[in-house]
């Protein structure tokens, strides 16, 4: 028996079954990921008891030499994987990171230019509900709803807004969109405008350190990601600057006649701008996973990772889905089931049941609210991790079919269940007792 379960068995039960649903059932949301079980041990160590404000070097407090070598190979380890200047590995979290971008960058009120929340943005690119949206003034940029480009950015459309609402800051990034962005548009936008270019890569950071997707770093003036999506680590967020120079828009300080850099800037506003003690435990965690990344079989596993989603969406457009943009460019495909006379809500709640996780999503031009909506977004980073090839996912798209189509039957439900069942019990994910 372990310590947890013999002190606390309620809270050991709680994760015991936690890590049976992960076992069990197809994790298909797709900004969830397994990680490796030296990623688990990382974070589960003493380094939580640590207290160290301030930077490697610099810190706050004393007995900090030990974190400082976790938190400096995470440094260095992820400017190696994505050939950048500076990065700062301290954020809690991807809206702490994003946070920090705003708090550097724009003074409360001033207007930035994000991606609608609807189209596949995130809640910290100016959602009203968000302090982006409650402390900035946002504008949005969409996706086309009908033509050749349908579901996807118009780049002239985005410079013709920008020329409009000449935001000091314009972001790039999402959280449901299937496709690549053209970064060096964007920064020709930016330049024109005069705004600064902030690129947040929480879904796809994993798979631009594997080079396959386009590369914001040379572009962007700074990138944000989480270290939890594609990238496989433990949840957390990091900021990076492809080339740190003089913040381009800064005013120079009256005392030292001098503009501070960007990486400054970000430092500071990570800490003590918004956070206190980093999570040392976490950011030896990141140095694991940053490391796993750097290694060959981390391409190979988020080319599969694109090539499965390739094959998914494929699928469901044979079976008569309208997979918004007609299919993807990375791990995630967003797929309108107005057509099909079922809400998202109802295709999750009915997917549940079959032990298959996804979310409800809006899709661009949804009529239904938030809550209902008429999408779901399907990933395939968490399951290509536990070994399903391009088989198992078309597989895995005709199951989801399956449930969809016959949503109220229980029968169909329990038999896509027991296959469920059957499936994962091929790929074991984590074959010990976490607590
Ligand atoms: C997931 C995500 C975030 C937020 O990350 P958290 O760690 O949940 O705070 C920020 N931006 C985008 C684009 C995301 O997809």
């Amino acid at each position: 028996m372990s310590d947890l379960q013999l002190q606390d068995p309620l809270v050991f039960d709680a994760i015991q079954k936690e890590v049976e649903r992960q076992n069990d059932g197809l994790e298909l949301i797709a900004s969830e990921n397994f990680v490796s079980r030296p990623v688990l041990e990382a974070m589960g160590s003493p380094l939580t008891n640590k207290y160290a404000e301030g930077l490697p070097g610099k810190r706050y407090y004393g007995g900090c030499q030990y974190v400082d070598i976790a938190e400096d190979l995470a440094r260095s380890r992820a400017r190696e994987l994505f050939s950048c200047d500076w990065v700062n590995v301290q954020p809690h979290s991807g809206a702490s990171a994003n946070a920090a971008v705003y708090l550097s960058f724009l003074q409360p009120g001033d207007t930035f230019l994000g991606l609608d929340l609807a189209h596949g943005g995130h809640l910290t690119h100016g959602s009203p509900v968000n302090f982006s949206g409650i402390l900035y003034h946002a504008e949005y940029y969409g996706v086309e709803e009908q033509g050749p480009n349908a579901g996807r950015i118009d780049m002239d459309k985005v410079r013709d807004k920008a020329r409009s609402v000449q935001p000091k800051m314009i972001s790039i990034g999402a959280s449901a969109y299937p496709r690549d962005f053209d970064y060096e548009a964007f920064r020709s936008i930016a330049d024109e405008v005069g705004a600064f270019l902030w690129m947040d890569m929480a879904h796809t950071a994993g798979l631009i350190a594997a080079g396959l997707m386009n590369d914001p770093l040379p572009f962007a003036h700074v990138t944000s990601t989480t270290t939890h999506k594609t990238l496989r680590g433990p949840r957390g967020g990091m900021l990076l600057i492809g080339k740190d120079y003089e913040n381009p828009f800064g005013k120079v300080a009256p005392k030292s006649g001098r503009v501070k850099n960007m990486s400054e800037l970000l430092d500071s506003a990570v800490f003590p701008g918004m956070q206190g003690g980093p999570l040392m435990h976490v950011i030896a965690a990141k140095a694991v996973a940053f490391g796993e990344a750097l290694k060959p079989d981390f391409k190979d596993y988020s080319a599969a990772v694109i090539a499965n989603a390739t094959i998914m969406a494929e699928a469901f457009v044979e079976m008569g889905y309208d997979v918004v943009s007609g299919g993807t460019d990375n791990h995630l495909m967003l797929i309108d089931l107005r057509n099909k006379g079922v809400t998202g809500k109802e295709a999750e709640e009915a997917l549940e049941r079959a032990d298959i996780t996804v979310n409800k999503n809006m899709v661009p031009f949804d009529d239904q609210s938030p809550f209902v909506t008429s999408g779901i977004r399907i990933g395939t980073p968490a399951m290509t991790t536990r070994g399903l090839g391009k088989d198992e996912f078309r597989y895995i798209a005709r199951l989801v079919d399956r449930v969809i189509t016959n949503r109220t039957d229980e029968d169909v439900l329990r038999d896509v269940r027991n296959e469920v069942h059957e499936l994962c019990g091929r790929y074991p994910l984590y074959d010990f007792v976490v607590a």
